[in-house]
């Protein structure tokens, strides 16, 4: 591994020079050529602005610009990013800035309290590469963000909008339970567009029912083909929060799955938790009625919002999506970890399946496991696959995954 390490270019800032050095010498001793430091915020961003760097070290307490300023100032100029965060304060301080900085769109590594272990360093770096590695391994590849509502309408027309499927697998076990659709949009220019800036667009020009529409009914045609093979599994679709204030969706989804030959107990709806803030009166009407007709519904990205265990209790839903947020890493972070467990059990007393989102390593799946989550869906596992490569995975994929952890 230490070769790999050794690619890396890392910039430590600190304004003790014990500590720039203490750090730089253990970057050193796993193998970082590359090696850059700064005193304070100002001057790291000096040399940010005039190279990158693979990994930024930041200390919290700097003097001129501390390490808060100075991660905002990353984030907004998107200098870098992925940091390891380090401060002397108490770990819950540290944890909170580490959260904040993910809120930001960095990529957070590891939230130390000093001093820096030299463990903790190897882990954090070595995330980064396999971090690295798995993005480049998903399939959708983002070229360019500049996409038109015109040109959304087009590749509607012309069927450039397809699904990729990511599998969801009991904890117990590794059974295939059900996956989850996941819209893409091979544009024959750009490549392939992820649904993060498609579907916002979509929702912005009024074109989201038509784009539910057309992806629902594919989406019903492969778990229709599925079923052909004899493959039995469940089907989850996103529904966007406008979707819920579409009164003719109710009847418009039991007809397309009475038309597929398809039992609502094999779908599932995904909406997310802020969908459920704003009208919340009409969006429960939709999912109580959804319910009623035998569908599941999924509170998605929870832990992202803001919806507290009252108006949990006042959905009519099946399936608590913990966020990856809350998931990925929690082993190195023992506040993380407390939230991610008060969660489980607040779903378990709403009697919610739980299901576990974005889990990347095998010490995810761990702590997930421990809790006693009922499935998992992350990269760990599998990434989203197109159809054809989602059938070749669960004739050999699965049960090699299987195979694999039985030896543990
Ligand atoms: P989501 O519903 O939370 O879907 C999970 C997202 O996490 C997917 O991103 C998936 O590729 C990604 N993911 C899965 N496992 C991992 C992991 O281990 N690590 C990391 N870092 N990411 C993981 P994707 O496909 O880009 O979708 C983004 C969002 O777009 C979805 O988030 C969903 O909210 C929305 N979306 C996707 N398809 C549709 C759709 O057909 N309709 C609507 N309304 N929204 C959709
Ligand atoms: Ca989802
Ligand atoms: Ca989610």
């Amino acid at each position: 591994m230490k070769s790999v390490i050794s690619e890396l270019s890392v910039l430590v800032t600190d304004d003790s020079l014990t500590q720039r050095q203490y750090a730089k010498g253990l970057c050193s001793e796993l193998g970082v050529k590359d090696l850059h430091d700064a005193a304070n915020g100002v001057d790291a961003l000096n040399v940010l602005e005039s190279r990158g760097v693979d990994v930024v070290l930041v200390d919290l307490e700097m003097p001129i610009m501390d390490g808060v300023e100075l991660i905002r100032s990353m984030a907004q100029k998107k200098l870098a990013s992925s940091v390891i965060i380090l401060s002397a304060k108490d770990p819950i301080l540290i944890a909170s800035v580490g959260t904040m900085a993910e809120a930001d769109g960095l990529h957070v590594l590891g939230t130390f309290q000093k001093p820096l272990l030299p463990d903790a360093l190897e882990c954090s770096l070595l995330r980064f590469i396999q971090d690295t590695k798995n993005k480049a391994a998903e399939p959708h590849v983002q070229q360019d963000n500049e996409v038109t509502a015109v040109e959304l309408g087009e590749a509607l027309a012309n069927n450039e909008l397809t699904l990729a499927f990511q599998p969801k697998l009991t904890v117990q076990g590794l059974m295939l339970k059900g996956v989850e659709a996941l819209a893409r949009w091979r544009h024959p220019q750009k490549g392939v567009i992820s649904p993060g800036v498609f579907i916002p667009l979509a929702e912005r020009h009024g074109m989201i029912d038509m784009l539910t529409r057309h992806l629902l009914q594919a989406a019903f045609q492969h778990k229709r083909t599925w079923q052909n093979y004899g493959l039995r599994f469940n089907l989850a679709f996103n529904l966007s929060p406008l979707s819920l204030a579409d009164s003719d969706m109710v009847e418009w989804l039991c007809k397309m799955a009475e038309d597929h030959g398809i039992a609502p107990s094999e779908i599932t709806f995904e909406i997310t938790e802020n969908a459920l803030l704003g009208e919340l009166a009409s969006a429960i009407q939709t999912l109580a009625r959804l319910r009623l007709k035998g569908f599941h519904i999924a509170i998605d990205d929870y832990g992202t919002g803001f919806a507290n265990a009252q108006q949990l209790s006042r959905v009519p839903a099946t399936e608590l999506k913990i966020d990856r947020s809350l998931v990925h890493r929690a082993a190195a972070r023992p506040q993380q970890r407390t939230i991610l467990a008060s969660t489980v059990d607040l779903a378990k007393n709403l009697n919610l399946t739980t299901v576990a989102e974005g889990v990347e390593t095998d010490e995810d799946y761990r702590i997930i496991a421990d809790l006693g989550v009922d499935l998992v869906q992350g990269y760990y596992f599998s990434k989203p696959l197109f159809p054809e490569d989602l059938l070749v995975w669960i004739k050999s994929g699965l049960s090699q995954l299987r195979r694999q952890h039985e030896k543990h």
